[in-house]
């Protein structure tokens, strides 16, 4: 790897653990999260979800000040606790630690287990605690612990195996998590999805405030995971440790599909396919119309797209299935940047070695970084969050944005990458794009392509 030349990031490709860990509680049914650290951290976490999500969010906070800090924060984590469960009456709190608390030594398992142990009135609801110092990981190393250390507590129980199907899509779109279980009931599939925040971050409108908002994957589900028939778990950057997924199969002895993000034609193949062996029948009607609308429309769009060269960046699993993605429309994905540091072994997992050479690869990178490569390797557009509108506006190139997060524009949230139908939104908004960059440009101007 290229030696750097700088000490610190500036602007990273990334965001903290605790955000991750705090997504995942906002998608079990009641739940309320709860961060062990800072109050500011909570509030950072709390005004970067707002933006992206447009929703209210409670986030509760131990709130440690300078004495806690020195003298530890059990008895704050226990008074905060104690008041949540009054004001909120969740069904569930999720604690996430953060740099402060973790910094200083403090054991999250040890306090939940006295916690629980001191009074019993307290034992009732059940407490997931999950270390996520930034120092140690991103958002996505958040999100997948605090995963795992849902089904790591919630799930015991064994027994008949049902025909139910437990899939763990990771950190995707709201419009994401709506369309994978419009897929599995299509397929008539009894499922878990963990986390489901879809309606608890994409919910209607209100005519009072709700202080846990309806919605999430309900615990009963989850404690039921350990007698499922299969296992899907979306994310090939998991293969590089324990997972929610992995481990739900190793203790419960149950079939485990690791697939990557269904983005493009390839991995979406991958994903129903799976689905057809689970369920042991074909693909509904519905879904293969799906996937001949979108060869087709590769067909047609291939002359616009053809030779052109595109920056992705993002979280490890977005940029490798994007760049699946824009790899089979004949899209170069000349640089593929990710604040994860183990973008390449990812990328590997799905690309093909011949497109492999012609890809740069920037792991563990900021967007000063990116923004360089980009001005040496001259693209036609540049795709992911709203993060990058800065190097694309400087260097005069259309970003598409996809991904999270998305600051800018409304409807971030309800933006869908996955399955033939994400993959055929996404195809139009590039092919439009550099339609549109070709009239813009064109001295005489043109209605008709
Ligand atoms: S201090 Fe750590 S946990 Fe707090 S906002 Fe910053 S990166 Fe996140």
């Amino acid at each position: 790897m290229e030696k750097k030349t700088f000490v610190s990031t500036r602007n990273a490709c990334k965001l903290c653990a605790p955000f991750g860990s705090t997504l995942v509680f906002k998608g079990i049914e009641g739940a309320l999260p709860f961060i062990h650290g800072s109050q500011g951290c909570a509030t950072y976490i709390r005004r970067y979800m707002i933006s992206h999500f447009r929703e209210p969010v409670d986030i509760a906070s131990s709130s440690l000040g300078e004495s806690a800090t020195i003298f530890g924060g059990r008895k704050n984590l226990s008074a905060g606790l104690k008041n949540v469960m009054k004001q909120y009456n969740p069904k569930m709190i999720g604690i996430a630690t953060n740099c402060l608390s973790e910094t200083i030594g403090e054991n999250i398992e040890q306090y939940i287990k006295e916690f629980q142990s001191n009074d019993k009135a307290y034992s009732k609801i059940p407490l997931v605690g999950v270390s996520a110092p930034s120092y140690k990981g991103t958002h996505q190393t958040g999100f997948h612990e605090a995963v795992r250390s849902v089904v790591k507590t919630l799930v015991k129980r064994k027994g008949e195996r049902k025909k139910l199907l437990s899939i763990l899509p990771g950190f995707v779109s709201c419009e994401d998590l709506r369309h994978l279980k419009e897929i599995l009931e299509d397929f008539g599939l009894d499922y878990t999805l963990l986390p489901d925040y879809s309606e608890t971050l994409d919910g209607v409108f209100w005519n009072e405030y709700r202080k846990i908002p309806e919605g999430g994957t309900p615990i009963r589900r989850i404690k039921e995971m350990g007698m499922s028939k299969a296992v899907i778990e979306l994310g090939k950057s998991l293969l590089k440790s324990e997972s929610a997924g992995s481990w739900l199969s190793k203790e419960f002895d149950i079939p485990y599909y690791n697939l990557p993000l269904p983005i493009g034609i390839q991995e979406s193949d991958r994903f129903f396919k799976t689905l057809e062996k689970v369920k042991g029948f074909p693909m509904p009607e519905k879904y293969k119309k799906e996937r001949g609308r979108l060869l087709d429309a590769y067909i047609d769009g291939h002359k616009y797209l053809f030779g052109k060269k595109a920056v992705i960046y993002g979280d490890e699993d977005f940029v490798a299935s994007m760049a699946s993605f824009v790899s089979e429309i004949g899209v170069i994905p000349v640089l593929c940047a990710s604040g994860e540091d183990r973008l390449k072994e990812t990328l590997k997992t799905l690309i093909d070695p011949k497109i492999m050479d012609q890809i740069e690869v920037l792991p563990s990178s900021d967007f000063m970084e990116i923004a360089e490569k980009a001005e040496v390797l001259k693209p036609d557009v540049f795709i992911g969050s709203s993060k990058g509108y800065f190097m694309a506006r400087k260097m005069k190139v259309p970003l598409m944005r996809a991904g999270f997060p998305i600051h800018d524009r409304m409807g971030g949230q309800r933006m869908l990458h996955l399955g033939y139908k994400g993959t055929q939104m996404l195809f139009d908004r590039l092919v439009n794009i550099f339609i549109e960059v070709k009239q813009e440009t064109s001295p005489v101007g043109y209605s008709y392509i």
